[in-house]
């Protein structure tokens, strides 16, 4: 029985820390005073992006399922292997019955959960090694973990307008961790596109390649561009006259970039490039699945979802 495991002590640290935009900062006193905090006040979902594999006959799977009376807890299996996340090992521990060999792979927060100091605390092997640009935002690979099953993981970050987060976010088997504007108040950033493009007639949701009339189109650029900026100063006022984020926020329009990181197994990705590669997805959200499909391939293990 091999175990395998994606992420890191780090990289929970790191998923949790987007919340106020400062994954770039990482200190291990800190990040373990951090986990404990996540731990003792159940925020859960940056322990989404650990992720483990144990290659095991589907036998232990279905004992495990057996012993498992809890519905919030999801191990999958696939191609040898059985799939779950530091979440899901949290939530089953004590119906793992290999328990000792696993804990010997475990990222040292699992002796946080057990109640003892950390030990090896493990590390990223690098943050981000390439961020690539869209005409919206930008995205790069973190980690991945495949051998060649439905259920190999990917790890992104994204950066990208607020509407594309939420098309992006009705992609659920998959895990977010993503900045919150309750916590953060630095200057936000706004996608302005090129031209504004015309609505397309035959698809009430989709648009054309090409500008509406002039002048309209240069007039409503600039008007754009007035306002942000017009909203951008009314926040910051806002701001500094002690109004709470979590309100003032609600002036920033849906073109503000928002950042996310995004775990994800394949047969969920191939999902996402399949229906956001299609030509009925929005162009933003398009560029974005179109370079996850260059940069890791399109397996079409989605085919196996009738629906
Ligand atoms: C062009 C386009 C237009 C869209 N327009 C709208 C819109 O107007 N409004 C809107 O709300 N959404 C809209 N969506 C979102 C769409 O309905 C899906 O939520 C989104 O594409 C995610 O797809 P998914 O559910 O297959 O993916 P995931 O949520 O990642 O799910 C992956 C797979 O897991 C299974 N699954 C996941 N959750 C469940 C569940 N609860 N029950 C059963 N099986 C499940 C399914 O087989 C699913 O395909 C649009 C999407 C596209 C591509």
């Amino acid at each position: 029985m091999k175990v395998y495991i994606m992420g890191s002590d780090q990289r929970i640290v790191r998923c949790a820390r987007v919340s106020f935009a400062k994954d770039n900062e990482v200190d291990r006193e800190r990040d373990i005073k951090l986990i404990k905090y996540l731990l003792s006040h159940r925020h859960a979902s940056p322990f989404e992006h650990v992720i483990i594999a144990i290659e095991t006959p589907k036998s232990f799977w279905l004992e495990l399922m057996e012993k498992v009376d809890n519905p919030a807890v999801q191990f999958y299996y696939s191609g040898g292997y059985v799939w779950f996340n530091l979440r899901n090992f949290i939530n089953a521990q004590e119906h793992l019955p290999i328990h000792e060999e696993l804990k010997a792979h475990l990222p040292a927060t699992t002796d946080l959960i057990m109640g003892k100091e950390p030990q090896n605390y493990s590390t990223d092997p690098h943050f981000l090694k390439e961020k690539i640009e869209t005409s919206s935002g930008w995205i790069g690979l973190v980690d991945k973990m495949e051998f060649g099953t439905d259920m190999d993981y990917y790890t992104f970050i994204v950066e990208c307008p607020l509407f594309v987060a939420r098309q992006w976010h009705r992609h659920r088997f998959c895990s977010y961790n993503e900045v919150s504007r309750r916590y953060v108040d630095y200057e936000p950033d706004f996608y302005i596109p090129e031209y504004l493009r015309k609505q397309a007639k035959s698809n009430k949701q989709a648009s054309l390649e090409e500008p509406i009339e002039e002048p309209w189109n240069s007039l409503f650029l600039k008007k754009i561009r007035w306002y942000i900026q017009d909203l951008r100063q009314l926040y910051s006022a806002m701001v500094e006259h002690q109004t709470a984020k979590e309100l003032a926020r609600g002036i920033l329009p849906q073109f503000m970039k928002t950042r996310f990181y995004w775990t994800v197994p394949r047969l969920s990705l191939d999902n996402f490039i399949s229906l956001r590669t299609h030509e009925g997805a929005q162009k933003e959200i398009r560029e974005f699945a179109t370079i996850i499909k260059d940069v890791v391939g399109h397996r079409r293990t989605d085919k196996r979802l009738k629906l």
